[in-house]
This record gives structure tokens, sequence and C-alpha cells, in this order.
């Protein structure tokens, strides 16, 4: 999504600058002080004896002006060359000198120039007479800031004098009808309210209600998109548990290491190697270690092995997957061919299929074996499968054996995970799914969520690209099981950020969830 560029436009002291600046920050822009550089080249006039009316010194001055603008925490820092001089132009001699200055066409024509150049990518404010007239005609939002010369006037009289200069209120209100009259009159650029510009009234408005009323219209106006996170995301119950398991057991004893990736989230297993809980693919040479079985549990001959060794097993594996090793052993036991739908090299249904015995298959779901060899057959399913592959494979065993039992056994997180984001998918315009590239739920989800809608799976916020979210009204987040909060948060806040919201949220529970009536 294209940052906008904002145009407030009005006569002097009508309060643009402060207000730009307000706004800016709040809306997470830049602020562009275009008073600034007509002050810079008012000096640098000053600094070269150059004749405010002499119109041929002033082009030649414009023609050298080496004049450049760099942006720091909100502020403009203004240089001439190298020189920065964003202090030295404020004095109220430079002030006088600006308005006169930024009268002569040449003046202008290279200001305009270089504030086209700096901002015509988006993501400015620009407060100025001739902004949404002249420099950015195709602005995404103009405003007229407008006030009585009187009110003007005052707020321009109490600055001079909180600033502890010498001011005349009758003095200031002539300056402001002089200025007014110079700026409507100008040959080139005059300050005009374009129709397409909203006028804003600042004379009975404190600064806060000025940038309120702006931020409103703006707001308003885009119809900024609605970011819902589905139920359910992030991490589960089998993870959490895995999580702690590994960290207490580290608690309790040196040399501790996972059996492979403790999740598949590298966020996750960073944090837990700097906690000294290390990786370990190949346990065939470990010795006297404490050794975390993850969630996904592991192969039978592997604790065996282990422990031969003098290792201690401290077993996380979820009791959802330790209930279909269960019934795969038990299942086997009794006779029955044992069909695990699964994806075959996925760590959970290797381990799965250890606890069974030779006539043991390993079906992707939609697949169907060559032949049945066993007339008895059980089904059990890896536990982030998608239910309906596994109605879909029982329908097709129940014709073709005497025989057929089946157990749902893909968990109940990660059914609950995928009802509410399917129920999110349907009504959003993308959807962002955030995960580990290695995690079989989170593809499950993106799979899932391509039925409904566009559809994107990242791992962090580094890889959100604005134009996914060009023009969405409602844009999806669903996490895998191995996703932590943090990620999560991470993710909403940048497209928060790419929607022209700055306020972050530093909490999960400050995400919106969809529930139905949400749209
Ligand atoms: S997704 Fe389900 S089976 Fe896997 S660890 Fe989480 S709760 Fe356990």
């Amino acid at each position: 999504m294209k940052k906008p560029i904002i145009a407030i436009d009005g006569p002097a002291a009508s309060g643009k600058s402060t207000t730009a600046r307000l706004l800016a920050a709040r809306l997470g822009l830049v602020y562009l002080d275009t008073g600034a550089m007509y002050r810079a080249c008012a000096l640098q006039a000053e600094r070269l004896a150059v004749p405010l009316d002499d119109l041929g010194a002033i082009e030649a001055l414009m023609d050298e002006i080496e004049l450049r603008v760099e942006f720091e925490g909100g502020m403009n820092r203004i240089f001439l060359g190298d020189e920065d001089v964003s202090r030295l132009i404020r004095s109220e001699h430079i002030s006088q000198q600006a308005s006169a200055i930024s009268a002569q066409p040449s003046v202008r024509l290279k200001m305009v120039e270089l504030q086209r150049k700096i901002a015509s990518g988006g993501g400015f404010i620009l407060d100025g007479r001739d902004i949404g007239s002249y420099v950015f005609p195709d602005a995404d939002f103009k405003f007229f800031l407008v006030a009585d010369a009187e009110i003007r006037a005052q707020r321009r009289f109490d600055e001079l004098k909180s600033r502890g200069l010498d001011a005349d209120y009758q003095e200031v209100l002539e300056d402001i009808n002089r200025r007014d009259e110079n700026d409507a009159g100008r040959a080139l650029a005059p300050l005009i309210k374009m129709p397409d510009a909203i006028e804003v009234d600042t004379g009975n408005l404190t600064i806060e209600e000025q940038v309120n009323v702006l931020y409103d219209v703006i707001m308003q106006k885009r119809g900024n998109a609605k970011i819902y996170l589905a139920e359910h995301s992030g991490f589960c119950f089998g993870v959490r548990r895995a999580i702690q398991m590994a960290i207490e057991a580290k608690g309790q004893g040196q040399n501790v290491c996972t059996l492979g990736e403790l999740i598949h989230n590298p966020v996750v297993v960073k944090q837990l190697a700097a906690q000294g809980i290390v990786v370990c693919d190949d346990p065939t040479h470990l010795e006297n270690h404490t050794v975390i079985i993850r969630s996904h549990g592991a192969p039978r001959e592997i604790y065996e092995a282990l422990e031969a060794s003098g290792n201690t097993v401290v077993d996380a594996t979820c009791p959802y997957v330790k209930r279909a090793q269960q019934l795969v052993q038990e299942m086997s036991a009794k006779d029955y061919q044992v069909i695990i739908m699964g994806d075959e090299h996925h760590p959970e249904v290797v381990g799965m299929r250890s606890w069974g015995n030779g006539s043991t298959l390993v079906l992707a779901p939609g697949s169907t074996p060559e032949l049945v060899l066993h007339s008895k057959v059980c089904i059990v399913c890896q536990t982030t499968k998608k239910p309906e592959d596994l109605a879909a494979m029982s329908a097709w065993f129940s014709t073709k054996v005497q025989e057929l039992r089946i157990f749902n056994t893909i968990c109940l997180a990660t059914q609950q995970r995928q009802k509410a984001t399917a129920d999110l998918a349907q009504h959003a315009d993308v959807m962002i799914v955030i995960g580990g590239q290695n995690s079989s739920n989170t593809m499950q989800l993106f799979h899932l969520c391509q039925r409904y809608c566009h559809c994107h799976k990242i791992e962090t916020e580094a890889e959100i690209q604005p134009q996914w979210l060009e023009g969405k009204k409602i844009i999806g987040l669903a996490a895998g099981a191995s996703t932590p909060s943090q990620t999560i948060l991470s993710v909403y806040n940048r497209i928060k950020e790419i929607n022209g919201e700055p306020e972050r949220v530093t909490t999960i529970g400050e995400v919106p969830l969809y529930k139905e009536e949400s749209c």
C-alpha cells in the first residue's frame, strides 16, 4: 500500500506546521518542513549579500545553492553544503527574509523541484501555501487551514512573547495582513483553496483538536483495513508443554539437548539455544545427556538406544501423538493392518510407524494403496491433518475391506485452529499465515486458506510485501502451533504500520480476534 502524500496549506500562523508535525508523528509519516527550506535560501542570500529584489542575482543563487534535508527522529535537519543550518535559520530576522525571498519565482521553482524529489514516493506531510495547488496537485489528502487574521496575529504575538522577543500586537497584525496579501497576489502559485481541499477553521481549536480533525478525516477516507487474527492461533498446548519441560530439564542439569528441533520455529529454537538447550540431530553418539523428546515423539528404538547409552530421556511427546502411537501399537497387536494417513517423512509419522509392524502403511491424504493386504484395517492419522481428508480415505477403505476401524487422531487444537482459520479466510480479502517453513500444521493452514482467498505464508514480518495489502479491506492472520505470540504481534504491528496506523500493540490480547460478527 503506497504511503500517502498529505498537503496542508493555509495563510501565515494558521497552525499548519505544528499540525503537520504532530499529524506526521501520529500517522508514522515524515514531515517535510518546506518553510525551513525557504529560510535556508534566505540565509544563503544574506551570507552572499544577494539583494532580495535582484531577480538575476537570486536566480544565479538558486543555480548554485546546495540545499539538503535530512530526517531524524521526526525532525528536519537542513544543510547548506555540509553545514547543518537548522538552528541558524530560526531567527526572526531570517523568518522575515524568507517571506520575501519565497515570493521570487526562481526560488519557488527550485524549492518545488526539491520538494517533489524528496516526497514524490509518498509517506510525507508537507505544509505551505501551494502544496495542494502546485507542488503536489495529486496529493492523497489536501487540507486548507484558516483562522481570522486577529486570531492568527494573537497566536503569533503569544509565540514571540514566549520566546522572550519584543512584540507589538498591532505590528504583528499588520504583518499578517501584509503576508496574506502577498500570498494571495503572488504571480506564481498564489495561496488558494483547491476545490478538493478540506477547509478546517482552526480559530477555536486547540492544536490537539486540529490534529484530531485531520486524523479522523484521513482515517475515514482511507477506510483503513480491518486486521483480524484467527482464534486458536499460535502455540498449542503440546508445544507449550514441550518448551516448559525442556526449560525445567535445563534447570535441573547440564548437557540438555532436544532430539531434533523442539518445534518448527527458528526463532524459538534460537532462544532455547541461548539458554543452553541445543539441538541434536544424531543421537547415536550421545552419552550422559538429558535428551528431550519433542512433541512430535520419536521412533521407539530411539528411546531404547538413548537409555542404553546412559542418557536420561525426558519424553515431551504430546499426549495427542502418544495416543496415536499407542493405537498403532495396540491395533497392530490385534492383527489389524494399520494405515497412517500422513506425510511419510514427517518425524511424527516416522515415530508413529515404529510402533506398528511390517504391515503398517503410511498413505498421504488423497492417495490409495496399490493393494489391500488385510481384511481388517485400522486408520489413524497424523495429528495435524484435515478431517475431510480422513473422511475421504475412510470412505474409500470402507468399500474395500471386511472390517474397518477409524480413529480420528487429529488433535483438538489443530481442529479448532483449522476451523477458526477457515471461518476467517471465508470473509477476508487476504490471509497471512505465520509459521516455520517446515511446520506441517502451518502448511495445512496455508492450503486451507488458499481455497477461499489470496494467501501468503511467512515466517516473520520482514517478508510482508506492502502490495499484498493494497486495496484490501479485511486482512486475516492465522498462525501455526509453533508460532510464538511475539512473532504474531510483530506481524500485526507491521501491517498496521503499512496501513498508516503507527500505534503499536504490545500484548497478544490487544490483537482483535475474528468472530463471525466481526465483519
Ligand atoms: S498440534 Fe496438537 S498434536 Fe501437535 S503438539 Fe500441538 S496439541 Fe499436540
